[in-house]
């Protein structure tokens, strides 16, 4: 295969669009496609063909990258690009998915003659847009060489792991620990300021020590200066990944009573109306209003 490929795009939100701006800025031919024809077209601007149906996307493309909201929203899609999608492309499936939905999708991918990719990320839209994502990776071997123009293209480290579903197992992992940090964040601030206690102080009083942390400040900054939209992971999408989590624990004999109760409070803050906004909203599921 040669090191400028033709990547068809299926998803184009916040983490897609910025993936597919830098596969383009990579050298790569990048046709897109989007739900919402909207959220495709200023990708023309940078030199995308932005593709009408997600089937038009994907023909002729060597790597098939899905980016969608989650794993029946990936199967509803890829049962239309399927047939136009040349034998022997690669997919790399990015969107977090249950493992279940892995295993369901490599199947597919399989009968329909695709080498398939379990390829989560971790970072958010800032490393998106600047290419600085970790990609988690894990698909046949033989290829895998086949696929650093792409990650290279759109993160600064890939993490190859055994076999499909051992990428998504790491990264459901680590997603545990980002929206407990986030919780934790909303829920201190939210008790500060009911408590009468300076923010500051409270930070002040961790800082540089082992309790500090800079994703904390990033989140109660975000809320405290009311820059909460657009998001870098919306609340729906976070809720989406907690319920993922408690489900993965109770398929696997663990209870995961923060990521069940985390997942309540995102739902409570989409319910006030915070859905789209960034999952620091979580803060306001703190409040009865
Ligand atoms: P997003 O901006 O909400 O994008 C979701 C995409 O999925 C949109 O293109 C949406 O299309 C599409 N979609 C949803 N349901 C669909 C359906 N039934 N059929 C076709 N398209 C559908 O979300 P995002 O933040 O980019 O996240 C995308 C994936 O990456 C998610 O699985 C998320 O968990 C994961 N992720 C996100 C982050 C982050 O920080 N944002 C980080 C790592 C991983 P419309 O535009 O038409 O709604």
């Amino acid at each position: 295969m040669t090191e400028t490929l033709t990547v068809g795009v299926l998803g184009t939100g916040i983490m897609g669009a910025a993936m597919a701006r830098n596969l383009l800025k990579a050298g790569h031919t990048v046709r897109v496609w989007n739900r919402s024809a909207d959220k495709a077209a200023p990708l023309a601007g940078d030199g995308a063909v932005v593709a009408p149906s997600a089937a038009e996307a994907v023909r002729d493309a060597d790597v098939v990258l899905t980016m969608l909201y989650d794993g029946d929203a990936v199967r509803e899609v890829m049962r239309e690009a399927f047939p136009a999608v040349k034998p022997g492309a690669l997919w790399v499936q990015s969107t977090t998915v249950s493992l279940e939905d892995v295993d369901r999708l490599a199947a597919d991918a399989a009968e329909h003659g695709l080498a398939f990719y379990d390829a989560p990320v971790l970072g958010t839209r800032q490393p998106a847009e600047a290419g600085q994502l970790t990609v988690l990776a894990a698909g046949p071997a033989e290829r895998q060489d086949d696929l650093t123009p792409v990650f290279d293209a759109v993160g600064s480290r890939t993490v190859w792991l055994d076999q499909p579903g051992a990428a998504t197992r790491l990264k459901l992992v680590a997603n545990s620990w980002v929206l407990a940090l986030t919780h934790a964040g909303a829920e201190t601030l939210s008790l500060a300021e009911a408590l009468g206690v300076d923010p500051d102080k409270f930070l002040e009083l961790i800082q540089g020590g082992p309790l500090d942390n800079a994703y904390l400040r990033t989140k109660v900054g975000l809320v405290r200066g009311d820059q909460l939209s657009p998001a870098s992971f919306a609340v729906t999408t976070a809720e989406k990944d907690a319920r993922l989590i408690a489900e993965a624990g109770r398929r696997h004999g663990v209870r995961l009573d923060l990521a069940e109760a985390g997942a309540e409070r995102f739902r409570r803050a989409a319910e006030q109306g915070h859905g789209d906004k960034d999952m620091a909203a979580s803060y306001y599921a703190s409040f009865d209003k």
